[in-house]
C-alpha cells in the first residue's frame, strides 16, 4: 500500500475500512483509572498481539481524550513487524489518525512526532483555524462534521486514501461513537486480572449509553483465549 499522501477522492472506488476495535481492561471492566491515568492491565504476551495486530493494519485511530492522558505513539514495537512492512512497500508503522473536534492535539505530541509515517487529525468545522493550519504542518487535516467529528465521513476519507484495515485503540468515547455509528466489525477484548473501580473510569464504550435494547449493539463471540493472567474475547459485531 503506497501513495496515502496523493489520495484522489474523486477517481478512486472506496469503501469503509474494516474496523476492529482493541483494547484492555481490568477485571472490573475499566480501561483506566478515574483520573484518566493509563495503567498496566495485560502483560507480555498480549502486547505483542496488539503490537501484531497493529503492523497489520493500515491505520490506527484514537480519540484526542486519550492523546491528552496518554500521549501515545501508536507506533509499531517489533522490529520484524516493521522490517516485514517495508518488505510489502508500506511505511514502518500505519497511518496515525486522531479524532479531534476542536484540534487541541499538540503540536508535539508523540503521535504527530514519534517515527515515520503519513498522520490524519479529523477535526469538526469548529475548530480553531490557527490551530488546524498548525496542524497541517504536522498532519493531513479532514474536516468532518459540524460541532463533533462525522465519523462515517472519516471513514469515507480513509477509504479513499487506501485504507482497508483500521485498528481502534480507544479511549471509551470514541469507542461508543464508532458503536453507535455502526462502523465496528471486531472487538477485542482483554480482561486483565487487576480491579480498578470508580464508577467514573473510562469503559469501553462511554458516552451516553442507550436505553432501548433496540440500540443495543449485537455480538457474536469469535474466540475466548487464555491470555497472561487473564483472557482475550474476540467478538463479531452482529449487522442489523
Ligand atoms: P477518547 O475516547 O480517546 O476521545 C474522545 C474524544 O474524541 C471526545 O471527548 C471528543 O472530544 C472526540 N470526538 C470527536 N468526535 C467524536 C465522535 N463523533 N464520537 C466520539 N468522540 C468524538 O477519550 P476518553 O473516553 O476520555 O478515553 C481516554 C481514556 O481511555 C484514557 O484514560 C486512556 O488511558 C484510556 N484508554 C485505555 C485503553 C485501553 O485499552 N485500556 C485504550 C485507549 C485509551 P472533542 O469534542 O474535544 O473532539
Amino acid at each position: 500500500m503506497e501513495g496515502y499522501k496523493n489520495y484522489d477522492r474523486k477517481n478512486s472506488i472506496h469503501m469503509h475500512p474494516s474496523v476492529v476495535v482493541n483494547v484492555a481492561m481490568s477485571a472490573d471492566g475499566k480501561l483506566s483509572t478515574r483520573e484518566r491515568r493509563q495503567v498496566k492491565i495485560s502483560g507480555n504476551e498480549d502486547f505483542a498481539r496488539v503490537d501484531r495486530l497493529k503492523a497489520g493494519s493500515d491505520a490506527v485511530m484514537v480519540g484526542i481524550g486519550t492523546v491528552l492522558s496518554d500521549d501515545p505513539s501508536l507506533t509499531v514495537k517489533n522490529p520484524e513487524y516493521k522490517a516485514e512492512r517495508q518488505r510489502n512497500g508500506r511505511p514502518e508503522h500505519p497511518v496515525r489518525v486522531v479524532i479531534d473536534s476542536e484540534a487541541r492535539t499538540p503540536p508535539g505530541s508523540a503521535v504527530l512526532n514519534k517515527g515515520d509515517g503519513m498522520r490524519v487529525v479529523a477535526v469538526s468545522e469548529r475548530a480553531d483555524p490557527e490551530r488546524v493550519r498548525v496542524l497541517r504542518t504536522k498532519a493531513t487535516v479532514i474536516v468532518a462534521g459540524k460541532t463533533e467529528v462525522d465519523l462515517s465521513r472519516v471513514l469515507d476519507e480513509l477509504g479513499a486514501m487506501g485504507i482497508r484495515q483500521l485498528m481502534v485503540e480507544g479511549g471509551g468515547t470514541l469507542i461508543a461513537g464508532m458503536v453507535r455509528a455502526g462502523l465496528v466489525n471486531e472487538i477485542y477484548t482483554y480482561i486483565g486480572s487487576i480491579v480498578i473501580g470508580g464508577k467514573d473510569a473510562p469503559t469501553l464504550a462511554d458516552g451516553p449509553g442507550w436505553t432501548r435494547e433496540t440500540d443495543f449493539a449485537r455480538l457474536t463471540l469469535a474466540d475466548v483465549a487464555r491470555m497472561d493472567d487473564g483472557i482475550l474475547l474476540h467478538w463479531a459485531v452482529k449487522r442489523v
